[in-house]
């Protein structure tokens, strides 16, 4: 057995990984003690990677229109089509969509092949819908696209304010640092402003819960605050800043009471907030997609960075406005210019940079100007202008707004190739042709984090079937279409070697980003190459960026942005009530085709449903587990109904995971209109007007089997991996009758088993089906009209697994005395339940401590810790009462 250190490939957080693999094999991970970002540390979802490498939904094949072919034919083919369109219809009718999981060499050469010798720009990711307004602020303020703070930064401040996100869910080990540190310095001050009580605010010390989409308002009030209380560094900002005069008059208006208005928030809240942050010099402000995912995104993060201008408060420990990633390389992404708008190595369309990109690239066709936004991309492959489409490990059907215009674009495209790891995703559906790629432990190369540290990506085992590398499947594409020599690429470090060098040429620190130092890094030292923070010049003593005030403008000044905040809208014509939040939750990541597929995370949040708060469930006549419709002018999606109890009135929230490979009509991004910030490009994920209703059930019903079911029409169904099979939940908005349903639902599945075993009450509309083979289960399915009268969904999860089956009648039951229900998961690591965590209060459990002595729970990856800490608070709060 070996132990090989690697990167986690979910969040922007890029926490090392030390697997250990025996015989081809990943039989555990680990925290990596040594690596900057985690220091051994891992969330949950870390925690659980070995059990993400099963074959299970591989693409192990290149697959032509359904049937498998050879590499060879299929690279052909892509070579052809590309030639054709570009002959047909030019080089704007080609487009690569590309994504933040890939590795920073496969993104180079892509970016290298469409911009330098296919002669359009239409290659973007999709972390163009998670941080490109954070881009566009940095850009516009600093004139580079550089994040000036690190990790230690959020343990060194006394002030981090948290705006638009959820930490604690999304960036898990940053959020527990951020805790650490906080107890090791009880004078540190945290503020969360978010719509939203979500888990981070467990550690605030102030909650600001701002109508939706009002931050600007905010910070362009502190801005008129600081100005108001004489808490400007005029010395700083006289030296090293622009623009300030022409900021203050755009937002003169935002006084105290104008950001009331606004924001929903009190004036004391906001006196609370502004003197904290006028006080306190080592102030980190901490932002992520609550931000970014918004129509006016750009304007938000400029909005925050003119506050710590006015104050001085960066380029030095302990502050500054840092925008965190949601995506492992999204980073790495911005570093070889995978947006659509910027060229390499943080190059833009200026005509010297052009010219010196062609140069090293000796490029055959180069773009002279920036191409199509990923939006306005989808646009114009439904608009028919687009005819050729490169999709690269990620999902647009499900994750982009205004889905059904985005699967019309796929219709629409002459030819859509998918390279992914997995071949039963929404997108996957539209391919012509589909490429096997390496995924995570099967894949070499690097990925940059949030923190500008380049971590590798190390392989750990063989891959799948005939998967390959992304950045092999491009550059054999190139030598097909004749540039062999410019993609005479054999391993990654000869990529990563040549973008390291271009970063360096007539750089002389005119440009941020600069790892020239690596340029000459033999295989051996790539393949060992520890975590390594840019910038790496290759000549030493090279200030890092901005700590001197200096900044990549044409004056060398820090820009001041003048703006005037406005609050979200939906498109003209969706008059919908509610306003529509969205977000991630704890144990899931994207589109879930990777962590969906582990049922130890399926079990905190088990099937689709999206969370009302008490008033507005109240007020639509609806509780807890109700299946309701949510819908406006763009589609529908079905869920069943969380009842938050902190979320306002007026607002919904929904999960953005679910896709139809795990739920009838859960596709949320289908209900947001396709509204983009003008200056980035990102569009407003996190808002959407709709409406909620409830929706009669005539019957629930819960089946349980070992493949996949085939699932008829009912209403709505939701299904979660369990050990062995799968569980599916079922309502029917239907009328329906037993032995029908029956049929419908289990046909495949029948002649599976050679034993039947029914029960059917026609009184009470109960119905049980056992099937069993040489007293093995094959299938199980309840129905009844209430869903409370159906088995324990633990119980159930366990049965494919468990060593000791119940007889037929006994699993007719619906339950086993034996095998308590543990209801839902909230220690995922070892395997704690809320029924048990709820005994345990009871019986006069009353600390983090004794919990952890008891159950263990919360005591390995912490992921849990804020949830058990409320259910402390909430014992407490009953007690008292
Ligand atoms: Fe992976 Fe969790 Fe670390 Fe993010 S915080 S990189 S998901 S282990």
């Amino acid at each position: 057995m070996s132990n090989c250190n690697t990167t986690c490939p979910y969040c922007g957080v890029g926490c090392g990984v030390t697997a250990a693999v025996d015989q081809d094999k990943v039989l555990s991970v680990m925290g990596d003690g040594n690596h900057p970002a985690n220091a051994g540390r891992l969330c949950v979802k870390g925690t659980t990677l070995a059990e993400t490498l099963i074959r299970e939904g591989r693409l192990l094949h290149p697959i032509y229109q359904g049937a498998a072919t050879q590499w060879d034919t299929a690279l052909d083919l892509v070579a052809e089509k590309i030639s054709t369109v570009r002959r047909k219809h030019g080089p704007a009718a080609i487009a690569f969509y590309l994504s933040g999981q890939l590795l920073t060499e496969d993104y180079y050469v892509a970016n290298k092949l469409m911009k330098g010798f296919l002669g359009s720009a239409n290659v973007d990711t999709n972390s163009r819908l998670c941080m490109s307004s954070a881009v566009a602020a940095y850009k516009r303020a600093f004139g580079a696209d550089y994040v000036p703070c690190s990790y230690q930064d959020l343990e060194s401040c006394d002030l981090l304010v948290m705006v638009g996100s959820n930490a604690a869910w999304t960036h898990p080990v940053l959020y527990q640092r951020i805790a650490a540190a906080r107890k090791i310095n009880p004078n540190k001050r945290i503020v969360v402003i978010d719509p939203r009580r979500t888990d981070t605010c467990d550690i605030a010390d102030l909650h600001l819960q701002i109508a939706p989409g009002s931050d600007a308002f905010l910070f362009a009030g502190l801005l008129h605050y600081l100005q108001c209380s004489g808490l400007f560094d005029q010395g700083y900002i006289d030296q090293h800043t622009q623009g300030l005069d022409a900021a203050l008059v755009a937002g003169a208006a935002c006084d105290r009471s104008e950001v009331a208005r606004q924001t929903g928030l009190t004036q004391e809240a906001l006196e609370a907030f502004y003197q904290l942050f006028g006080a306190t010099q080592n102030t980190v402000t901490l932002y992520s997609q609550g931000i970014n995912q918004s129509a006016t995104g750009t304007d938000k993060c400029n909005a925050i960075i003119n506050c710590h201008l006015a104050t001085g408060r960066l380029g030095r420990p302990g502050m500054g406005p840092f925008s965190i990633t949601g995506q492992p390389n999204a980073m790495g992404g911005r570093e070889v210019g995978g947006l659509a708008n910027q060229l390499a190595a943080h190059m833009d369309f200026t005509p010297d940079n052009v010219d010196l990109v062609r140069q090293f690239w000796q490029a055959t066709d180069m773009a002279n100007e920036a191409g199509l936004k990923a939006v306005d991309m989808f646009r114009a492959a439904a608009d028919g202008e687009i005819r050729f489409m490169w999709i690269m490990a990620t999902n647009p059907a499900v994750s982009l707004p205004d889905s059904a215009m985005v699967r019309r674009a796929l219709e629409n495209c002459e030819f859509v190739v998918v390279s992914d790891c997995v071949g039963d995703t929404d997108t996957a559906a539209y391919a012509d042709l589909l490429l096997p790629a390496m995924g995570w432990g099967e894949k070499d190369g690097t990925v940059t984090n949030s923190e500008r540290c380049i971590s590798r990506q190390r392989k750990l085992v063989t891959a799948a079937g005939e998967a390959r590398p992304d950045w092999w499947m491009v550059t054999q594409v190139a030598q097909r279409l004749g540039f062999e020599q410019a993609f005479d690429f054999q391993h990654p470090a000869q990529i990563f070697r040549e973008h390291a060098q271009l970063s360096g040429i007539e750089n002389n620190g005119s440009r941020d980003f600069d790892i020239s130092g690596l340029a000459d890094m033999s295989e051996h030292a790539y393949d060992e190459m520890p975590p390594t923070y840019w910038p790496v010049p290759a000549a030493s003593g090279t200030a890092a960026p901005i700590t001197d005030g200096r900044f990549f403008t044409a004056s060398g000044r820090a820009n001041f942005i003048a703006l005037s905040p406005v609050l979200p809208d939906a498109e003209p014509g969706i008059q919908s009530t509610l306003k529509l939040n969205t977000g991630r939750l704890r144990d899931q990541w994207h589109t879930m085709t990777r962590t969906g597929r582990v049922p130890r995370l399926m079990r905190h949040r088990d099937f689709f449903s999206v969370s009302l708060g008490p008033v507005e469930a109240m007020a639509s006549g609806l509780a807890e587990g109700d299946l309701v419709a949510v819908h406006n002018t763009l589609g529908a999606v079905r869920a069943l109904l969380h009842v938050e109890p902190d979320l306002p009135a007026g607002q919904i929230f929904s999960p953005i995971h679910w896709s139809s490979q795990f739920s009838g009509q859960a596709c949320i991004s289908g209900l947001i209109a396709a509204v983009t910030d003008p200056v980035s490009g990102q569009p407003q994920s996190k808002f959407a007007r709709v409406s909620v209703s409830g929706v009669a059930v005539s019957c629930w019903g819960l089946l349980l089997t070992k493949a996949l079911p085939v699932l008829p029409e009912l209403g709505y169904w939701s299904r979660v991996a369990i050990p062995g099979g799968y569980l599916t939940l079922l309502a029917a908005s239907v009328d329906l009758q037993p032995m029908a349903a029956r049929a419908a639902l289990l046909a495949p599945l029948l002649r599976h088993a050679e034993r039947h075993t029914c029960y059917a009450d026609s009184d009470s509309a109960d119905f049980r089906d056992i099937g069993t083979t040489n007293g093995d289960l094959v299938y199980a399915l309840y129905l009844n009209p209430q869903r409370r009268k159906l088995p324990a969904h633990d119980w159930l999860s366990g049965l494919f697994s468990s060593l000791r089956l119940a007889a037929p009648a006994g699993l007719l039951a619906g339950f086993d005395p034996d095998v308590p229900d543990k209801g839902r998961l909230i220690c995922t690591c070892w395997e704690v339940g809320e029924r048990e965590i709820d005994q345990a209060l009871v019986a006069g459990v009353c600390t983090m401590e004794h919990l952890g002595e008891r159950l263990r729970c919360g005591t390995q990856c912490g992921s849990c810790v804020p949830e058990l800490k409320r259910m402390l608070q909430a014992l407490e709060q009953d007690n008292a009462a």
